[in-house]
């Protein structure tokens, strides 16, 4: 599924603000695990962006749609990947203490 396959807001309208994208996430032996920290800018309480029309200027690692499937940064469940061939989804859930441990290095202890 591509954004020039269908107008812009029907495009836009497959998201489900969930919120899951807009967290911060790590790359450990190339598998991206997404962490409970969210970004600055993603209003919590009704899970949307607060800068949208300018995200990627207000936060330069916000990505397009099309950079963020190519990065992984979005989980199984997204609209936007569910025809994507291949594309391996982030890792929300783990059992794991040193991934845990990991995050908290990089992100902090908040990221857990
Ligand atoms: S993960 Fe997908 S559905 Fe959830 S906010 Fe991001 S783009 Fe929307
Ligand atoms: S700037 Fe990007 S990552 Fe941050 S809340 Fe907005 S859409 Fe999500």
């Amino acid at each position: 599924m591509k954004p020039t396959d269908m107008p812009l807001e029907v495009w836009e309208a497959l998201c489900r603000k969930c919120g899951k994208c807009c967290t911060e996430k790590i790359d450990i032996d190339g598998r991206i695990y997404s962490s409970k920290k969210y970004c600055r800018f993603l209003d919590t309480r009704i899970m949307q962006c607060t800068v949208y029309e300018d995200r990627h200027v207000a936060e330069p690692g916000c990505m397009s749609v099309p950079d963020g499937v190519k990065a992984g940064i979005f989980p199984a469940d997204c609209p936007y990947i569910q025809d994507v061939k291949d594309y391996v989804p982030t890792i929300e859930e783990w059992d794991n203490p040193a991934i845990d441990q990991a995050i908290r290095e990089i992100l902090g202890d908040d990221a857990i």
